[in-house]
């Protein structure tokens, strides 16, 4: 079995591991269609093609939802790290991809496993490559091991999978939540901490939304947790598929708009500052999957609007549907340099989307519209 053969089915599987918020289900393959290059969004947010594989499909793990489950029937394939080192720098000096995305099934022993990752990335690292490696660490790592794996990759990251350990025990008996999970994200946030040049990009994770029965609250919350206490960079939020020959196999699957909406409550937690109980919930702790997370929290608040544009402060100006972080500091901008706004056209012109924001904006203590309720 030659290394590229092997990409099929360790290309594939690599799919589960998301790396593109922008689109939420799993990423599609970079144009040409190329085994193993999926559309990523970089740490600064451009959109670039990364080659993205497993060391191994090979797991002793049982995670219900999981295509590489042990017991599983399929296929299963390794690569050496000498292989898979070679396989990405033949992609990467044709130009096909700008960075490697290296995760894998756990053949046996966890810190074995994880050393061949690293084994990649320090090969990789002595042949003078110098982009973009991100690591999955596996449950499990010694510190030393994290340790290692920070010191070469720029990005590293662990799946949460769930947001409790309740959650967590439901979808597997072979890895612990407390220990094998969120003690490695300690350590890494600690790590960080004591040398920025490790793992520059951070650390990130990844949930299964729709596998077990936890709302959006509950994930949403340990999102914000993780923000705040561990320097999280980002949660990608993964919809759960059912896959054939496993025990989740006629599980429903979430909401198609579900995966969307977290992402946005989740960006207004991480990148606008709200607090968790500024989003709106429903009685089951979800939100409405029929309205965007921000436009719900103005209409249960309409006590804060009108928002005088001219006076706001840049938090007030953010929470207006329709301005974004963007516009709202050039808003603040040109009202230092004397500006008052009297038109809707000018903020049109600073990028707002005046028809969402109208109803909840005065300008110069005129109202711009009504919700007509
Ligand atoms: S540890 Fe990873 S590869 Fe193994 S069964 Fe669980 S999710 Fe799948």
């Amino acid at each position: 079995m030659n290394s590229l053969q092997k990409l099929k089915v360790l290309g594939e599987s690599a799919k589960y591991d998301l790396c593109n918020y922008a689109d939420p289900n799993f990423e599609t393959y970079a144009s040409g269609k190329m085994l193993g290059v999926y559309n990523s969004t970089a740490p600064d947010g451009r959109c670039i093609p990364l080659f993205k594989v497993l060391m191994t499909n090979k797991c002793s793990n049982d995670c219900k939802y999981c295509v590489n489950r042990s017991g599983r029937k399929c296929e299963r394939f390794e690569y050496t790290p000498q292989e898979l080192s070679n396989l990405f720098l033949n992609y990467f000096n044709r130009r096909y991809v700008e960075g490697l995305f290296l995760s894998s099934g756990i053949s046996g022993d966890i810190n074995t496993s994880m050393e061949k990752e690293v084994e990649v990335a320090r090969i990789l690292r002595d042949y003078g490559y110098d982009g973009y490696i991100h690591l999955k660490i596996l449950p499990g790592t010694s510190y030393d091991l994290i340790k290692s794996a920070m010191h070469l990759a720029d990005r590293v990251s662990i799946n949460m999978e769930a947001a409790t350990p309740d959650g967590f025990e439901e979808l597997t008996s072979t890895k612990n939540y407390n220990i094998d999970i969120l003690r490695r994200m300690k350590w890494i946030s600690k790590l960080a901490k004591r040398d920025p040049a490790m793992a520059p990009s951070g650390q990130t994770t990844q949930f299964i939304i729709g596998a077990t029965d936890e709302n959006d609250e509950e994930i949403l919350g340990m999102t914000k947790n993780l923000y705040d206490k561990l320097e999280l960079k980002r949660s990608y939020f993964s919809a759960f598929s059912p896959l054939e020959d496993t025990p989740l196999e006629k599980h429903d699957i979430p909401h198609p708009k579900r995966t969307s909406r977290l992402y946005q409550a989740d960006f207004l937690l991480n990148s606008y500052g709200f607090d968790l109980d500024e989003l709106v919930f429903d009685e089951n702790g979800n939100i409405d999957t029929q309205i965007d997370p921000k436009y719900s929290f103005a209409l249960n608040n309409m006590d804060l609007f009108p928002t005088e544009i001219n006076e706001a402060s840049y938090d007030e100006l953010i929470r207006v549907p329709g301005i974004g972080k963007i516009s709202a500091k050039r808003i603040i901008t040109l009202r230092k340099r004397g500006k008052r706004f009297e038109k809707l056209e000018e903020l049109q012109e600073l990028g707002v989307a005046v028809k969402r924001a109208e109803p909840f904006i005065k300008l110069n203590k005129s109202y711009q519209a009504t919700l007509g309720f």
